[in-house]
């Protein structure tokens, strides 16, 4: 727990039990349903999913949605707050269909709606959310075909408000509203001058990409007012950028959207609703802190802000509470999945020794090195030893380019280099200044796990953002883990790993697991990944989708869960179709070549019709390791 933190990002889902293994409590308010990960582990191994697979609590994902209704809920009544609060899950941050569904199921009692971004989530939110009583936000670009979709849902009944994000989209909604004669749901995005902190904040700011300048909101309600549409216009909406890190930035954007839409108000424009966007932060690294992986507050007091923040302006303005809306969906998605692997290898920099006992006539760098290494005790200044060896090792390499040192001099070097920087890693452990350079060691000498997944396809902010999710041992974290590493891929692309990892309140490069077990397969869980994890993987080196297993607990027995659905990952075969082959016509043409070897007499007819069932069945198989 010291090491790896999990009841401090665990969100109050994720503990170490006493026997070391992680344990999931789906539902806060009923901590007695405790399920050991182990057991999970070992249900997916008996049901026959390979690995890794991506395994989904639906009570968590349900526990989210009732935790932030809940809040708002009691906020509400403990501000004396006259609006009420009608929430949205933006779809983008994880659309899987089974994630939606459990989200629409488990708002339905808080008539919690869905918010799309595009004209594909549009078609999808439409066909989803078919509660009247909630709201569906249409954010994003849009297109005249975007617009009539959202009529049609006015045609079915929704409450469904097409937020506009610039001004030319006003007037292609009054267009084709007038052309079907259908009263849209107006909403305006303000182009917000608070910016948040950490890596969204360019989402706030003039420079933003959406939104209505205060001078465009203004022209937006006078021309609908010119078209006799102004009771169209409902809601404000602003969103300052995701994964807040700070509070003060959730403050210093409800006083300034509350003003708007308490002097829009007081222009004669009464709108309904005022929607804040997303942003509420996850705490990933467990530091409860402005760092960029965590956030300095709980989803209780960025409610409280939220909610107090506009009944104050509202009350000081003296003009009605709005209705008040959210978007948040990494708060409600990140906790519900992780991904689940286990690490088929060790890479070590030192872990290759050769006898480096002495010859005749060996090489003098050979000679230094050995002199610095034999001597190494007796050494007293230890920078100096460093220097040494790093520049004998460096002439070495030098040498053998030139010929004149040989292939197993320069193993020999090697050895006794990685030797030194061992006992130099061990000397500095001691001491209280460690140089720069030296610094490295721990790094350098650290061991690199190859988990048996993808970051591009499972973890890919973790590459393009330098998102930190916490990484964790499954078993065994009763044991101390002693074995220094990060993680790296199997992709082919050395930018396929993970080394950043949150120990404390520190960032550290290297994670201590536990040694590998040669007979002990040894699990590993990605967490946090719901949020936008999930959906925005890619498929470099044809790694595809991950299997998923979907997990619910019994109501009747506390330790128990059952695996709900498994949906199987993609295939070889999936992903090259994707590509555009065709895997039928690749089976086909391996065949023939076979054949023709058959008839050649290179391989006999029954081992021909083995390696050709081989293939197909790679084809047909998962497209990660078979450990
Ligand atoms: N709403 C809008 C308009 C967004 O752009 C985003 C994401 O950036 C969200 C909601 C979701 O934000 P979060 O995941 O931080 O809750």
């Amino acid at each position: 727990e010291r090491v790896y933190g999990v009841s401090q990002w665990g969100g109050g889902y994720f503990q170490v039990g006493e026997n070391g293994n992680v344990h999931v409590t789906p539902v806060p308010d009923d901590p007695s349903i405790r399920i050991d990960f182990k057991s999970v582990v070992e249900e997916i191994r008996k049901e026959g999913v390979q690995f890794p697979v991506v395994v989904r609590f639906h009570d968590i994902l349900r526990s989210q949605v009732a935790s932030l209704n809940k809040a708002f809920r009691s906020s509400i009544e403990e501000a004396e707050y006259k609006g009420l609060y009608q929430g949205v899950y933006p779809v983008k941050v994880n659309q899987m269909r089974e994630v939606v569904e459990e989200i629409v199921e488990a708002g339905a009692p808080f008539n919690y709606g869905l918010e799309a971004g595009s004209k594909a989530e549009l078609l999808t939110v439409l066909a989803m959310n078919t509660n009247e009583d909630s709201l569906t936000i249409l954010n994003g670009y849009k297109d005249d075909e975007f617009m009539r979709l959202a009529l049609l849902g006015r045609k079915l009944g929704r409450k469904i408000v097409v937020v506009v994000e610039k001004y030319s989209e006003l007037l292609l909604l009054v267009k084709v509203s007038k052309e079907l004669n259908i009263d849209p749901i107006i909403g305006v995005r303000a182009k917000m001058t608070v910016k948040g902190r950490g890596k969204w904040e360019s989402s706030g700011g003039e420079r933003a990409k959406f939104g209505l300048t205060i001078t465009e909101i203004i022209k937006t309600a006078r021309y609908l007012e010119e078209q006799g549409m102004s009771h169209c216009l409902k809601l404000l909406h602003f969103h300052i950028g995701s994964q807040l890190t700070d509070i003060r930035a959730v403050k210093e954007a409800m006083t300034e959207g509350a003003r708007i839409y308490a002097d829009l108000h007081k222009m004669g424009f009464p709108l309904d609703y005022v929607d804040v966007g997303g942003g509420l932060g996850i705490d990933y690294d467990g530091s409860n802190s402005t760092n960029e992986s965590s956030r300095n507050y709980s989803m209780q007091e960025y409610v409280a802000d939220v909610v107090y923040g506009m009944k104050e302006m509202c009350d000081l303005e003296g003009v009605p509470h709005p209705n008040l809306v959210s978007e948040s969906g990494r708060a409600i998605t990140a906790h519900h999945s992780c991904v689940v692997t286990e690490i088929v290898g060790e890479i070590k920099s030192n872990a290759a020794q050769i006898d480096t006992s002495e010859n005749e006539n060996e090489h003098v760098f050979l000679k230094n090195m050995r002199e610095l290494s034999d001597d190494f005790e007796n050494q007293t200044n230890m920078h100096e030893v460093y220097n040494d060896a790093s520049q004998y090792k460096e002439q070495a390499l030098g040498a053998f380019k030139l010929r004149v040192l040989s292939l197993e001099e320069l193993a020999k070097i090697e050895t006794l280099y990685w030797d030194i920087m061992a006992r130099l890693q061990v000397w500095y452990r001691k001491e209280e200044y460690v140089p720069e350079e030296l610094q490295e060691l721990d790094y350098s000498l650290s061991s690199q796990y190859l988990c048996n997944f993808s970051v591009f396809q499972s973890a890919a902010d973790t590459w393009a953002i330098d998102q930190l999710l916490p990484v964790v041992p499954l078993t065994r974290m009763n044991e101390k883990p002693t074995v220094n590493c990060s993680l790296v891929d199997i992709t082919c692309d050395s930018d396929g790993k993970i080394d950043q990892f949150s120990i404390g309140r520190e960032i550290t490069d290297v994670l201590p697991m536990h040694p590998l077990k040669k007979d002990e397969p040894y699990y590993i869980g990605l967490f946090l990944t719901g949020a936008y994890q999930d959906v925005m993987g890619d498929m470099h080196n044809l790694f595809g989708r991950l299997n998923e297993v979907h997990i619910f607990s019994y109501d009747d027995d506390p330790e128990d869960f059952y695996i709900e659905e498994v949906v199987k990952g993609s295939s070889v075969e999936d992903v090259l179709n994707i590509m555009q082959y065709n895997p039928r016509a690749m089976a086909s043409d391996v065949k023939r070549l076979i054949d023709r070897q058959v008839s050649g007499g290179k391989i006999n007819p029954k081992e021909g019709v083995r390696w050709t069932d081989f293939y197909e069945n790679c084809l047909s198989g998962y497209t990660y390791l078979k450990p």
